[in-house]
């Protein structure tokens, strides 16, 4: 299985700074037996394909977008736009937009569907509280959320989704999920793929793992089963961290 790794900036990086990280993580070795992406501010997205140039790695992500085409939802941008504009993946159900924007399941579900649909693969992020997990409702949130975003989604489509999950406890804290715990939580989104788009879609989703990853973390998580890959947050920022986390997950 290829492994898919991608940088969240966040809101970090204008244009200027957004070009700058390109050409250097351009300049950096990179593996080529990985999918990479990197998920930038929409406004930036213009400053970091004109430093890629023909350059096709690393993917051009967003980090959010609407459900709709077009119409009236100002401030607001389409799966159809961002397609013209040449992203080829863009995050979805983020916990920082869950939590402080109050994105639903439901909505989280219509923005992957949207995604697909439009040729983008959705990173579709899930992930517990830590008041959750102590409750020990971790699977229950899991479920929830999981089952909302896919069960409308083809399993086989031609952009197929990518599941990060993303414990919200984890997420900038410097408190990464130990690789076992992530790994039970990954088998259970394994189950529940199985369930909804059937048996073979178990092994063939990537599931990836986002929290606090960083470049000395890296290789706990690349050799525990089930961990397809990483979304990385904060190490992203710098992008000769970002280059070694992917060397580390993917040697060339
Ligand atoms: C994230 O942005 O989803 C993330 C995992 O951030 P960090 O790596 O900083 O924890």
């Amino acid at each position: 299985m290829r492994k898919f790794l991608i940088a969240n900036w966040k809101m970090y990086y204008g244009p200027v700074k957004a070009g700058a990280w390109i050409r250097a993580f351009r300049r950096e070795r990179l593996p080529k037996d990985a999918d990479i992406a990197v998920a930038v501010p929409h406004v930036s997205l213009a400053a970091a394909r004109a430093s890629l140039g023909r350059a096709t790695i690393p993917a051009l992500a967003a980090q959010d977008v609407h459900w709709e085409k077009e119409g009236a939802f100002t401030g607001e941008v389409s799966p159809t736009m961002l397609q013209e504009f040449g992203v080829s993946v863009c995050i979805v159900g983020h916990s920082e937009r869950r939590h402080i924007m109050n994105e639903t399941d439901e909505m989280v579900g219509k923005k992957a569907v949207a995604l697909q649909k439009a040729g983008i693969i959705p990173v579709i992020c899930v992930g517990e509280t830590d008041a959750q997990r102590k409750k020990g409702q971790t699977k229950k949130v899991i479920k929830d959320q999981l089952i909302a975003a896919i069960t409308d989604l083809a399993a086989d489509g031609k952009a197929p989704a990518v599941i990060a999950y993303e414990p919200v406890w984890a997420i900038g804290s410097g408190k990464p999920c130990r690789p076992q715990d992530a790994r039970e939580v990954h088998d259970y989104i394994r189950e529940l793929v199985s369930k909804t788009w059937g048996p073979r879609y178990r092994d063939e989703t990537r599931i990836i793992y986002g929290g606090s990853v960083n470049e000395r973390n890296i290789g706990e998580y690349m050799t525990t089963t089930g961990i397809d890959g990483v979304l990385v947050g904060g190490a992203s920022l710098d992008p000769r961290i970002f280059a070694l986390i992917c060397r580390t997950a993917a040697p060339a």
